[in-house]
């Protein structure tokens, strides 16, 4: 039988608290569901990395994740690290960038129990991981950006077809699996030939998926569109900064960005990820919340029972999700979503409900 071995790295601020949380629910629904082993390997990033390595995503954590079926990854507070650290990338960007993880998946869904300002909405969006307007993701070495004085720097976007095409058909996938409808979001009417690439070789993808209905927005216009007519949108796929800032967006309008998950994903490596980042206002308080880590690994769970064809995930998968939802809706709630419960008493709670 596999052991799946589980890469764990739980960061900065809110990190270790939430990333602590999500390690109880998924065994609670582990030992529920029965029959499936995970083996939890713990591994520095962020400033445990800083303090043991001298490096916020130290070599040792690349080399063992190699070895892995997938691994949470907490937030991480890289605006604060030391000077010598911030000419590299940071540590999420490095592991997407090394391995490649070209996909990221960002769910915005409203849940029972949880006040949602635009009304219901169920939509993904599907961010183009490894180039784009993140121009560090776009360079072997350095950050992708130069300063020529120091009053004049120049920052380099990319655009690949190859990057677009696999991005695209990963939206229209997902697509035919929901309600077959894509929206492209870019700025192709100033930046022409960058985001007009992206734009471009989308369509062109899509009339690989004729059952899918493709329309376009503009980043500007599509943040106005999102707020007043968020049930209008079922997958949106973009470019790698537009998505970090819509998805931010898309989670806090359905509830709370501390409830927005996200998957990192390959062909053949995955990485659950809170959309959210390390919070370092509330770190160490046991006032985060846990949900937008839970429902990552959630995500992952469902993407290695995919890839290992095996169904005894999917079931751990469906316990885990339950059970948060279910204290959701029974008002288990975090600050941020209006509730008193503090991270432990929340995590508490999903606990009973996965135990019923
Ligand atoms: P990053 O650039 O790493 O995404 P950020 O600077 O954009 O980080 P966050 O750390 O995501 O910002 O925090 C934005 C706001 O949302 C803060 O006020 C923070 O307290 C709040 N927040 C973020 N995550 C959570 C959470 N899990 N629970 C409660 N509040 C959260």
């Amino acid at each position: 039988m596999t052991v799946y071995r589980i890469g764990v790295l739980y960061g900065d601020g809110i990190g270790p608290e939430i990333t602590k949380a999500t390690v109880e629910v998924l065994e609670a629904s582990a030992n529920k569901a029965g029959g499936v082993e995970f083996d939890w390997v713990k591994l520095p990033m962020g400033w445990e990395g800083i303090e043991k390595h001298g490096d916020p995503i130290p070599q040792v954590t690349k080399d063992e994740l190699k070895k892995t079926h997938g691994w949470l990854m907490g937030p991480h507070d890289s605006a604060a690290y030391p000077a010598q650290h911030q000419t590299n990338r940071n540590p999420s960007g490095e592991l997407r960038h090394v391995f490649d993880l070209y996909s990221n998946i960002r769910p915005a869904k409203t849940m029972e129990g949880v006040q949602s300002v635009v009304g219901e909405a169920d939509l993904v969006i599907v961010r183009e991981n490894t180039e784009g307007y993140y121009c560090d993701r776009n360079m072997v070495i350095g950050v992708g950006e130069w300063q020529i004085t120091p009053d004049v720097v120049v920052s380099a976007g990319v655009f690949t077809r190859k990057a677009v095409e696999r991005i695209a058909h990963t939206a229209f996938k997902m697509a035919m699996q929901r309600r077959k409808k894509v929206t492209i979001v870019h700025k192709a009417n100033v930046i022409k030939l960058g985001t007009g690439l992206f734009l471009k070789v989308c369509r062109e993808v899509g009339e690989q998926y004729p059952e899918v209905a493709v329309d376009d927005f503009h980043i500007d216009a599509m943040t106005a569109h999102l707020v007043r007519r968020a049930y209008f949108f079922d997958v949106i796929v973009t470019e790698n900064m537009f998505g970090d800032i819509l998805s931010d967006l898309a989670g806090e309008l359905v509830g709370s960005l501390g409830l927005a998950p996200s998957i990192n994903t390959s062909e053949d490596q995955a990485m659950a990820q809170a959309a959210h980042g390390s919070a370092p206002d509330i770190a160490g308080k046991n006032i985060a919340n846990p949900v937008g880590l839970m429902l990552s690994t959630v995500m992952l769970l469902d993407w290695l029972a995919n890839r290992h064809e095996d169904r005894r995930l999917i079931e751990v998968a469906r316990t885990m999700e339950n059970g948060i939802f279910q204290a959701l809706a029974e008002g288990a709630k975090t600050r941020d979503l209006g509730g008193a419960a503090s991270t432990t008493e929340f995590t508490q709670a999903v606990v009973e409900r996965i135990a019923r």
